[in-house]
């Protein structure tokens, strides 16, 4: 991979921030201001409720646009604090924070969130980590299962954003590494995240225990040409590698993966790029996710409004229609697209990372 890749993107620092009345109340609510502050934010609002206001551009793409540069302070509604379970990656997710400010095309949450894309994140965390220990030893994605028991009670935390993307403005996946790291719990545990930002100095020497399992999320050069505002993915593998080696557990999250052109020997690049950057990493935990390209009609309408242009494959013609959970219609690539892909990626894993763990591939 060429060196230029390896130039960070600046940190992202919004335009706008609301605190709402209950995230002022809030020790870390206060904590982020302060952070706002120093990262020389000044149109910061304190709202007097809990209400964030109305966001409206001209039209949706513009819209889109005003959201992305927004942050919110808020706090959790209890509804959202409940940890759901979250196959196949891990028993539950809970939310440090909702929306992300990254520009990816494809980006999964264009179905799940409601309304324009702010990102929200939350000051009650310690309220949100509390929770946690409710649930402990009672999942079943990789509770007491014979392939992933050893896991523990596993907690996703980049379900609803990603979790490195805000950090240096929240500090709250340092807070929750540590916590995890530290707290007694009633049983073992992981907290997992996956990530598609760089910014890992800050988590290097957290008391992590060994209990987080970070995730780089990679692709190839012809995905991440739709993954505006994240650190390339040669800069995400030498993150991982510097995780690696303070101890963390790490993981590859190869998605969306996409037959692109020449996408066997582009893919095959990109595992021997991980391999070398996790060579030689003393007691290397590496697990292997791998997820392909799927949308929905409701993620690709609100897709399709806020990237008018996108050159993404969103042809429901060329795809299979699947019924996913509670009946709802999702596009994969066809039986023998699917075979074909997980075939040479289950070949490649044991050739190029013999060492991983594979997971599961969807
Ligand atoms: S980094 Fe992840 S959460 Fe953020 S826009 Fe990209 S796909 Fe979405």
């Amino acid at each position: 991979m060429p060196s230029a890749q390896l130039t960070r993107p600046r940190l992202w620092v919004p335009s706008t921030v609301y605190v709402t009345a209950s995230a002022q109340a809030e020790p870390h609510g206060r904590a982020i201001l302060e952070r706002l502050t120093a990262a020389g934010v000044q149109d910061v609002h304190l709202l007097g409720g809990d209400r964030l206001p109305a966001l409206r551009g001209a039209d949706e793409r513009a819209t889109y646009a005003a959201a992305k540069r927004t942050l919110a302070v808020v706090t959790s509604a209890a509804s959202k604090r409940r940890p759901t379970p979250i196959p196949p990656s891990a028993d539950f997710s809970f939310p440090i924070a909702e929306g992300c400010p990254g520009h990816c095309q494809y980006c999964y949450l264009a179905g799940s969130l409601a309304g324009p894309p702010i990102t929200r994140v939350y000051a009650d965390l310690p309220r949100i980590l509390a929770g946690l220990d409710d649930v402990v030893g009672t999942g079943a994605v990789t509770s007491g299962t014979a392939e992933r028991g050893h896991e523990g009670t596993t907690f996703e935390a980049s379900c609803y954003t990603d979790p490195l993307a805000v950090e240096h403005v929240t500090g709250s996946l340092a807070a929750t590494i540590t916590h995890f790291g530290t707290h007694e719990w009633a049983g073992p545990v992981q907290l997992r995240l996956t990530t598609k930002y760089d910014d890992v100095e800050g988590l290097l020497d957290l008391p992590h225990g060994g209990r987080t399992r970070v995730r780089a999320s990679v692709n190839v050069a012809d995905v991440e040409r739709f993954e505006g505002g994240t650190a390339r993915v040669a800069a995400r593998l030498r993150a991982l590698g510097r995780l690696a080696r303070a101890g963390y557990p790490v993981g590859l999250t190869i998605a969306p993966i996409m037959p692109v052109d020449d996408w066997r020997a582009a893919y095959g690049e990109l595992l021997a790029a991980a391999g070398a950057e996790l060579a030689g990493v003393p007691g290397l935990d590496l697990t292997v996710e791998c997820i392909t390209h799927r949308f929905t009609p409701k993620s690709k309408d609100v897709q399709l409004g806020w990237y008018p242009r996108t050159k993404l494959d969103l042809d429901e013609d060329a795809r299979t229609r699947k019924l996913g959970k509670f009946g709802a219609v999702k596009y994969v690539y066809d039986k023998d697209t699917m075979r074909e892909l997980r075939t040479w990626f289950e070949d490649a894993l044991a050739r190029e990372l013999p060492a991983a763990r594979y997971l599961y591939w969807t």
